[in-house]
């Protein structure tokens, strides 16, 4: 079984742009690892030499009404079978009562996780950065998905502790 690193966050905030640039689409076969769930989106990934699965959660359905809930559901199910949780947050939309939903879920676990402060093109980084660094959730790392900025740094540290 291959280490598995799951990408939590609210919508929006790039967690699929992110899965895609790492995994290059190359579509896990879930069939093949015992113990993953079928409705989230398994990739395989090679990270400096070391093969990992990675997980999108999102495609999140249903009305306005439940979108909280199963957005808690199916972050805390990915935090559970993971490894190492990146955290998503989105530096120009800044610090949302959907974020903090999610830290408060990751202070209940002990899952080694990496604070991954998204689309930091365009906003200062002393003052987007200042409440996600109060978070005080895991080690912070800002990022430019779509362009990759960033991205090489995090998951270098990542692998570390694997
Ligand atoms: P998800 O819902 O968390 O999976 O978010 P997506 O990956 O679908 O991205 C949502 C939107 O944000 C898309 O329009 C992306 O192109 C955009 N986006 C993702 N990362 C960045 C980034 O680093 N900077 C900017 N400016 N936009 C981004
Ligand atoms: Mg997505």
């Amino acid at each position: 079984m291959l280490p598995v690193i799951a990408l939590v966050g609210r919508p929006n905030v790039g967690k699929s742009t992110l899965f895609n640039r790492l995994t290059k689409s190359r579509d896990a076969l879930v069939a093949n690892y015992a113990g993953l769930t079928r409705d989230r989106k398994y990739g395989e990934a090679e990270i400096n030499g070391r093969n990992v699965i990675l997980v999108d959660t999102g495609g999140i359905s249903g009305g306005e009404e439940g979108i909280d809930a199963a957005m808690a559901q199916q972050s805390m199910q990915a935090i559970e079978e993971a490894d190492i949780v990146l955290f998503l947050v989105d530096c120009r939309a800044g610090l949302t009562p959907a974020d903090q939903m999610i830290a408060d879920q990751l202070r209940t676990r002990s899952k080694p996780t990496f604070l991954v402060a998204n689309k930091v093109d365009g906003v200062n980084p002393d003052i987007a950065l200042a409440p996600f660094y109060e978070l005080g959730i895991g080690e912070l790392f800002p990022t430019t998905a779509t362009h990759g900025r960033g991205v090489r740094a995090l998951m270098e540290r990542v692998v570390e502790d694997l």
